[in-house]
């Protein structure tokens, strides 16, 4: 198919529910990706989240070609390795307890709200209180815990049982705690609400009120987890460990995974037949994720993450100091948003038009996570254009 005739068939074909910029990928390696004209593209959002290790990761690659040829569907009523190797791995780099697979960040958190649910059932307990600006998914249930009406507006009912607090304001929190709270909900790091950053003693007092008041600590870590913060999870920084952790984006290397870690105590909430999801942790996706565990270890990613998450703020202060339509640089390891006094969208056009992929969220912050193996001379080379781009929209 052309260009022009992939247009047309997406404009008649396909529902209109994205934002979509005119551009058709054939191929991508590491941070490069290439257009259907041949373009290469340095790509510092790869993925919205999801390319933590770049495109088509070798390791990644290689299982997904061994476990295609063998077979690619279990249903969960049966057993298969990868999936037990994969949880493992998962119980391995955070605490003891239990996973449940699913296929989407939005499903992982359905399932820990109605986890969350059952925890509470005894009780006569629901509510579950998130942040403004949060972000948690798409179903009507996470829907109804982002809590913010541009994307709830005409979808209305909302789910009951959820209560947005300001974030990092402790005292709003325990103000809305009720003796129907069962749960709070929330990202270390606001993603999509902007690069907002959870304060460690909020989260601190968070953890402690939970205990006090049996509330669980469900954390979100669709975005912030499998490495792109410099730790394997963002919580690792907090000193504190969730009830429910959720997963998705950038666990699957590429294709769609989602899954929640339940805490020891809490993990056998769910028995048989109270919660499913067909394709939830299948072989195929299953080696894909060990691939990801795999390339982070072995290619000392974390590291990589830290050291390249330094260089680029240090490159990104000097733009700060130059040019004074940025606001403000919040990042942890390879996570960025860079706030800016203009509308970003006319800075990502710039960057775009000059080969490199970015996002905005918010109108005005710059979205920046590149690859965890992303390399110095590859942020020198986005840097450089990122400078170009602001020069000519300040
Ligand atoms: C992207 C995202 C989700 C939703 O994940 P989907 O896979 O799109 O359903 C949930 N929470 C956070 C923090 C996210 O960034």
């Amino acid at each position: 198919m052309k260009l022009e005739e992939i247009f047309q068939v997406y404009k008649e074909n396909i529902m209109p529910t994205y934002n979509k910029v005119p551009l058709v990928f054939v191929k991508g390696k590491g941070s490069r990706l290439w257009d259907i004209k041949g373009r290469v593209y340095l790509d510092f959002f790869p993925g919205w989240g999801v390319g933590n290790l770049g495109h088509c990761h070798p390791k990644v690659m290689q299982g997904l070609r061994d476990q295609v040829s063998k077979l690619i569907f279990v249903p969960n009523n049966y057993y298969h390795p990868s999936q037990a190797k994969l949880a493992k791995e998962l119980i391995y780099c955070s605490f003891p307890g239990k996973v449940f697979f699913a296929n989407s960040g939005a499903e992982a958190n359905e399932g820990a709200i109605k986890l969350a649910r059952q925890f509470g059932a005894a009780s006569g307990r629901f509510e579950i209180i998130t942040f403004e600006n949060a972000f948690h998914g798409r179903t009507l249930a996470t829907l109804a815990a982002t809590g913010q009406k541009k994307y709830q507006k005409g979808f209305e009912p909302m789910p009951e049982g959820f209560k947005q607090v300001k974030f990092n304001d402790l005292q709003a929190f325990k103000q809305a705690i009720t003796d129907k709270t069962v749960a709070v909900m929330l990202e270390l790091i606001q993603g999509e609400g902007g690069i907002n950053i959870a304060e460690p003693d909020f989260v601190l007092a968070l953890r402690k009120i939970c205990d006090e008041k049996k509330l669980l600590l469900i954390v979100d870590e669709v975005q912030t987890g499998i490495g792109r913060t410099g730790k394997m999870f963002c919580y690792q920084y907090y000193g504190v460990i969730p009830d429910i952790m959720t997963l998705a984006k950038a666990l699957g290397g590429g294709l769609p995974i989602g899954a929640m870690v339940v805490k020891k105590e809490f993990s056998d909430l769910l028995s048989p037949g109270m919660h499913a999801s067909t394709f939830g942790g299948g072989p195929v996706i299953c080696r894909a994720a060990l691939g990801v565990f795999k390339a982070i270890d072995q290619d000392k990613l974390l590291k990589n993450c830290q050291n390249m998450g330094k260089y680029l703020l240090e490159k990104l202060k000097l733009l700060e100091a130059a040019y004074p339509v940025i606001k403000d640089i919040r990042s942890k390891g390879l996570m960025f948003g860079v706030e800016l006094s203009i509308d970003g969208k006319q800075v990502f056009d710039k960057c775009l038009e000059r080969g490199l992929l970015i996002n905005c969220t918010h109108e005005k912050v710059l979205r920046l996570m590149p690859a965890l193996n992303i390399s110095k001379n590859e942020i020198d080379k986005a840097l450089k254009i990122l400078e170009e781009a602001l020069k000519e929209c300040r």
